[in-house]
């Protein structure tokens, strides 16, 4: 085998729960993911030991809660090494991840990458590790991996690892309205547990239910799903990047039938009534140069697969 290509989609949270700071030092979550067409590819090739090159957006001359290290801190380069212990196969392989996901953006693009090497090493290596172990390894390598692999939308529980999938009646289209700087995602917790310890916002002891996402997720009109966005970490991530507060104005006063920040952000996810609204809305959105990238995207789609 010369190259297997596999791709990974961008998630969005449609709903994010965060409980209190748990004793293991992570936040307990009741979250819903909803994978969309944005896409990092990841092709690995025969190689001796491991090697790896990053391509592609946001990659350049990044630095700060944006830099993609090309070592062992990518999580590409951790899920080789913890599938081959896995499969007791030698780490061998020339890695290169080329990006479309911004890094730090809260859109789970590191998650993505680490999802796709998981399948592209699986079929350069024959390991033909089941989904179960595929789950569990990628559990290992961060919270929203797992959900990279499985894809479309689910429920998330414990640190989000924990999916449960979720019926969704169609597809939805979004407009990314991507920021010129990435916010880290540690940051984005610590300053909500700083506004809650300050009594700025509730305390999180009673996870806010997400019931009525699920419920708008079945019955369709998105105008229901606008309706009942939400998340916990916005405060937070408003609160270290105030110009996000300009960013969700311009969003809905651009025609957006709800718009919030996608996990510890800074990327602004705008719902549209169908993709020609949303290719009006992203043309609008792009037009007030508040946002560096403005992508229109549609999702749910499905997770990590092999491209070729
Ligand atoms: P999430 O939404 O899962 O909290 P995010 O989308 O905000 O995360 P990522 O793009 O996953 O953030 O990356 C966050 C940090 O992880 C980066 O700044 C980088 O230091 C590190 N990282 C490790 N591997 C990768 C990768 N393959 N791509 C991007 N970042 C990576």
């Amino acid at each position: 085998m010369t190259a297997v290509t596999a791709r990974a989609p961008a998630k969005i949270n449609v709903h994010l729960a965060v409980g209190p700071l748990r004793a293991d030092g992570f936040h307990e979550l009741r979250t819903v993911y909803l994978a969309v067409s944005l896409f990092d590819t990841v092709t690995a090739r025969p190689g001796d030991g491991l090697a790896l090159t990053v391509t592609g957006e946001g990659t350049g001359a990044a630095e700060g809660a944006d830099a993609v290290p090309t070592d062992r801190r990518n999580l590409v380069w951790r899920a080789a090494e913890l599938l081959a212990e896995h499969a007791g196969v030698p780490a061998d392989a020339q890695l290169e991840v080329a990006k479309s996901i911004p890094a730090a953006a809260g859109l789970a693009g590191g998650s993505a990458d680490a999802a796709a090497a998981l399948v592209a090493l699986d079929a350069l290596w024959g390991t033909r590790a089941d989904r179960a172990d595929l789950l569990a390894l990628a559990a290992r390598l961060g919270s929203d991996v797992p959900f990279s692999l499985l894809g479309g939308v689910a429920l998330g529980t414990g640190r989000g690892e924990q999916l449960t999938p979720v019926l969704a009646r169609r597809s939805w289209h979004w407009v990314l309205g991507i920021a010129g700087e990435g916010l880290s995602t540690p940051s984005v917790y610590a300053e909500l547990d700083r506004l809650r310890d300050d009594g700025r916002v509730p305390d999180g002891a009673d996870l806010l239910p997400a019931e009525p996402v699920m419920a708008a997720l079945r019955s369709g009109p998105a105008i229901a799903l606008a309706a009942a966005l939400a998340n916990d970490l916005q405060p937070a991530a408003v609160g270290l990047r105030p110009a996000l507060r300009r960013a969700l104005r311009v969003a809905t006063d651009a025609g957006a039938l709800g718009a919030l920040v996608s996990g510890s952000g800074p990327t602004v996810a705008a719902l549209a009534e169908d993709e020609q609204a949303a290719v009006g809305l992203a043309a609008a959105m792009a037009g007030e140069g508040v946002f560096r990238t403005v992508r229109a995207v549609a999702g749910p789609v499905p997770g990590a697969r092999l491209v070729s």
